[in-house]
């Protein structure tokens, strides 16, 4: 894989000493999936740790904006921040990384990154600008948290890279080949995460089914994660229907493993899924589907769908349509095909109007949304335990948090719910889920 390393100019860095004297400010931004939330999540910690202030919002000395290339909106996000923050701040520095900075650093030093760096130096950021300078002070763990850094659920790598080629896909391109961390690791880092009290810890990769490391795969991971951590809530990012089996379902008996499971449909055609080089069919999709909810009561199954893939007939989205409805998704997440330079689907003939990929991606839209309300409907009326995560708006007295099985749950409270699991009776229907009372 190859990594980039750009350098638009030393004039920020320079200007930035000033500020240097009174520890600079780092606000990190993140675009994409959960596997750039735990990236940017560690480099927050690795700067916390050497010394600067991690802050969230426009007002930053250094702006570390980790990006995202799976679409062409994804890319426009990128080059619009930039703009942005250059607009806001002209004193600040930016720095892009992440999978846009790796396929066209270019591009995003012409947005206005003064530094550009590739996935395979994003973790050595901190050593990149160790050379410009050094902050003078360094912060505590707690003013880490103080300064506004979440702990009630932590993103945790377990794997990078895809050995796959879908062919719409640029992630092979972006992050290379497979490759995963040591069982040993990934468990000190769970428990360095329970110390630091965070309630929820979730698995990321790329594909992280295909986990392997001297011989364990995912299920042992998972299983000696559940033995020897006090985890109270572990939750795996996505899977792919090929990953599910009886044995690794049979870990979810402890009930500390969230019942949701993101398996990425990407189409119910089974011709689509063959042009996308998708390497399961709609049967074995549906066979993975049946035996999770066999094995995992109330638990939420929710997906990807791409519409309009090049050469995708009306009959072929007419067939992923009703796949989706017979699967009843409790949340189905909708993406129109965009072209990504260099992969297969790019130079396919057929490619398929923008129209109608939006019309397409709004019937699929709909079709997602009375999905969930149906999925939320079920539990009216029941008792569930929600980890609370933070009001809704300061002073509001309105939280929100999520359930076992990943709805979305809002509630009144006149003192404060973050970071705590609390029971909650259901009481009615919300526009991003359901209403709660909590139980004391
Ligand atoms: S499995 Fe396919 S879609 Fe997923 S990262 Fe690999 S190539 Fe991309």
């Amino acid at each position: 894989m190859c990594s980039r390393l750009t350098h638009r100019g030393t004039a920020n860095i320079i200007s930035l000493g000033k500020i240097v004297e009174t520890k600079p400010a780092v606000a990190f931004h993140t675009l994409g999936c959960k596997l750039n939330q735990a990236e940017s999540e560690l480099l927050a910690r690795q700067f916390a740790e050497a010394g600067y202030r991690v802050v969230s919002g426009d007002g930053a000395d250094i702006h570390v904006l980790n990006t995202c290339t799976v679409t062409h909106i994804a890319d426009r996000k990128s080059r619009h921040l930039l703009r942005l923050w250059r607009k806001r701040n002209h004193r600040a520095l930016l720095i892009a990384t992440g999978c846009y900075a790796e396929r066209a650093p270019e591009e995003l030093s012409q947005a206005g990154a003064d530094l550009v760096v590739g996935n395979e130096q994003k973790m050595l950021l901190l050593d990149v600008l160790k050379d410009e300078y050094a902050p003078v002070a360094r912060c505590s763990a707690e003013q880490f948290v103080a300064d506004g850094v979440s702990r009630v659920r932590s993103f945790i790598k377990i794997q990078d890279g895809c050995n796959d080629a879908c062919a719409y896909c640029i992630v092979p391109r972006v992050r290379g080949r497979e490759h995963c961390l040591a069982m040993a690791d990934v468990v000190n880092e769970v428990k360095a995460r329970v110390a630091a009290c965070y309630k929820e810890v979730v698995l990321t990769g790329t594909k992280i089914g295909a986990y392997k490391h001297n011989g364990a795969n995912l299920k042992q991971l998972v299983e000696q994660i559940l033995v020897v951590t006090g985890v109270e809530r572990l939750h795996l990012s996505s899977l792919q229907p090929q990953d599910i089996s009886p044995q690794l379902l049979n870990l979810w008996q402890d009930p500390r493993l969230c019942r949701h499971f993101h398996l990425a449909l990407q189409s119910g055609s089974d011709a689509v899924l063959r042009r996308m080089r998708r390497r399961y069919s709609a049967a074995g999709y549906r066979r993975a589907v049946s035996l999770i909810r066999k094995i995992v009561p109330d638990v939420a199954i929710t997906t990807d769908i791409m519409v309009g893939f090049p050469g995708e007939g009306i009959e072929e989205f007419e067939e992923s349509y009703c796949f989706c409805q017979e699967i009843d998704f409790a949340d189905i997440h909708v993406f129109s095909y965009s072209s990504r330079p260099g992969t297969v689907a790019a130079r396919t003939p057929g490619q398929v109007d923008d129209r109608v990929k939006k019309e397409r991606s709004l019937r699929m839209l709909e079709l997602a949304q009375r999905s969930a309300h149906k999925f939320c409907q079920r539990f009216l009326g029941q008792n569930m335990m929600v980890l609370w995560e933070k009001e809704v708006a300061p002073g509001s007295e309105i939280y929100s948090g999520l359930s076992h099985n990943y709805i979305r749950v809002f509630a009144e409270s006149k003192g404060p719910l973050t970071n705590q699991f609390l029971p909650v009776r259901l009481v009615r229907l919300h526009n991003q889920g359901l209403w709660g009372e909590v139980i004391r």
